[in-house]
């Protein structure tokens, strides 16, 4: 089944024949402990990941620093962006490597990882190529006391060293979106890819490197969270910035760390989305989105819908066609092109999914679509499949709709005003993403401005202007990413006032 499986990493310059490793100061290098990722397709082992011990995070700290010191630290922002548009290009170059490498991690499909995963990586460095080298700085002339006259303006310098640390679930696009503007802002970095999808980093290593990016600037160290290369990272005394994305429980463990070390800090964390759809709304383009916005990726990606509200009028067409289209998704090979559901990440996120089917039914959920384990008779069934889910019947404070269960699911309740909905919508922990189906322009103003989300979509779902601000409210996040609002994270400013 050829494209699944990584066997492009066997035998590669990165690495001993099945082995990943961990990437420092420009060289790859080995490590005492390894751990076996094991592919989602199937449950069979892969291959062996070199786990960065306390001292090889050292070592890459220490070589970030030193990076700093030397020409990258030097370059001007046209130079480090010239050097950022030959790593989109490398990464082109490499393209079904990297389609590859994601594929065998996640078991996502072809299509979407030729779509948007790997394309978005190299437009990542692009866009902050771009904008690092176009956005100006602030400046104001000031009357004194005495009718003279002060200049101010403001400077922008790297925050130093800066930690990346990310998650599973779309490994390349989540990665470089951190990476390419901290390195454009002229900072080093050492990434930690989430244990469970290492090889589009350890790929991106090689990628740096080939298009001339000094050694050091770009380090990786593999391994987990608590007690591992996360947390070494994270304590790091040598690390000036922490960029997280993932799990809120997981910022908020890191925040506190962050804390005693007074380190900035980003956070992209979890979601509830909710999507609204009104009865005035294009109910095929309602139905469609919602397909994308509930099972995309299997469920996992921090922007899906989980919580659907639907107005009365159309809440039961609506439900029904969603629970077809759902029952109707493809379980193909990852390597099929029409492939519609895919794998989740692991058995333990699998657990945890079906323990939130199982919990549904208990707090009294009827089951429109799915809710349990496809059936393959095949090697598919040695992996972490689970049927994509409809569900409706539950009221707003069941565990269903409070807490994230980031699989393909979601539940659909009804409503009947405009104030409701958007009580409903707010009414959670979270406040990432929001998706809004309708025809009153009107309306989706009025949306914009009362949900309580970092994104509002608005007849679409997760369209994309890397320009403009990401992140989320609430539990789901601290700060904004895109754009001007990267570069203000991954700076300092410095303040310059001269009297005349
Ligand atoms: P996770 O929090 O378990 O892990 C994320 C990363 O943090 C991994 O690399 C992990 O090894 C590391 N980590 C875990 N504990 C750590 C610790 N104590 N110190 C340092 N590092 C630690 O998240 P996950 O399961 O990999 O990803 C799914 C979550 O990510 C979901 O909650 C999802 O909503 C969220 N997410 C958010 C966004 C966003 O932009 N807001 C995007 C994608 C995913």
């Amino acid at each position: 089944r050829g494209l699944w499986h990584p066997g492009l990493l066997a035998g590669r310059p990165d690495g001993e024949p099945g082995l990943l490793r961990n990437f420092v100061g420009g060289a790859f290098t080995g490590s005492a402990k390894t751990f076996t990722k094991s592919s989602p397709v199937t449950g069979e082992a892969l291959f062996e990941v070199a786990e960065a011990d306390a001292g090889t995070v050292d070592a890459a700290v220490d070589a970030a620093r030193a990076a700093l010191r030397g020409p990258w630290g030097r370059m001007g922002e046209q130079q480090r962006a010239a050097v950022l548009r030959r790593v989109a290009d490398e990464l082109e170059r490499r393209f079904e490597d990297v389609v590859a490498a994601e594929i065998g991690d996640t078991g996502k499909s072809v299509t979407q990882a030729r779509t948007l995963d790997v394309p978005r990586g190299a437009a990542n460095f692009r866009a902050f190529a771009d904008i690092a080298a176009s956005t100006p700085t602030e400046s104001f002339t000031t009357v004194t006391a005495d009718g003279g006259r002060a200049l101010n303006y403001a400077v922008r310098k790297p925050v130093g060293v800066v930690a990346v640390i990310v998650p599973w679930n779309l490994p390349l696009l989540l990665l470089t979106w951190k990476v390419a503007p901290a390195l454009a802002c002229g900072n080093t970095v050492v990434v930690k890819p989430s244990e469970e999808t290492p090889s589009s980093a350890t790929l991106l290593a090689e990628v740096m490197a080939a298009a001339g990016v000094p050694d050091g600037v770009f380090n990786l160290v593999h391994g987990f969270g608590p007690d591992s290369a996360g947390e070494f990272l994270t304590r790091h005394p040598g690390v000036d910035a922490i960029t997280f994305t993932g799990e809120s429980a997981t910022g908020s463990a890191i925040g506190k760390v962050a804390a005693d070390g007074v380190k900035a800090v980003s956070f992209e964390l979890g979601g509830k989305n909710a999507g609204l759809v009104f009865a005035d709304a294009d109910l095929d383009a309602a139905v469609e989105g919602s397909v994308r916005s509930s099972f995309t990726n299997g469920g996992q990606v921090c922007l899906c819908t989980e919580r659907l509200y639907v107005q009365r009028p159309v809440f039961e067409e609506f439900a029904q066609r969603l629970a077809e289209r759902a029952g109707g998704l493809a379980f193909g090979w990852p390597s099929d092109e029409a492939t519609g559901n895919i794998p989740l990440i692991s058995r333990q996120h699998r657990e945890k999914v079906l323990g939130h089917y199982r919990l549904a039914r208990e707090e009294g959920a009827t089951v429109l679509a799915g809710g349990g384990v496809p059936v393959f008779g095949d090697a598919r069934d040695g992996g972490w499949y689970v049927q994509p889910t409809v569900l409706t019947g539950l009221g707003p404070q069941t565990r269903t709709n409070r807490e994230e269960i980031f699989g393909p699911v979601c539940h659909i309740a009804p409503f009947d005003d405009e104030d409701e909905a958007f009580a409903l919508a707010n009414d959670s922990e979270y406040g990432l993403a929001a998706t809004v189906w309708t025809r009153d322009v009107g309306r989706a103003h009025r949306a914009g401005a009362a949900l309580d989300a970092g994104l509002v979509w608005v007849n679409t779902w997760f369209l994309r202007d890397l320009r403009t601000p990401f992140g989320g409210m609430k539990a789901s996040g601290v700060g904004r990413e895109g754009g001007v609002h990267s570069l203000d994270f991954y700076t300092e400013l410095t303040n310059v006032c001269v009297q005349l």
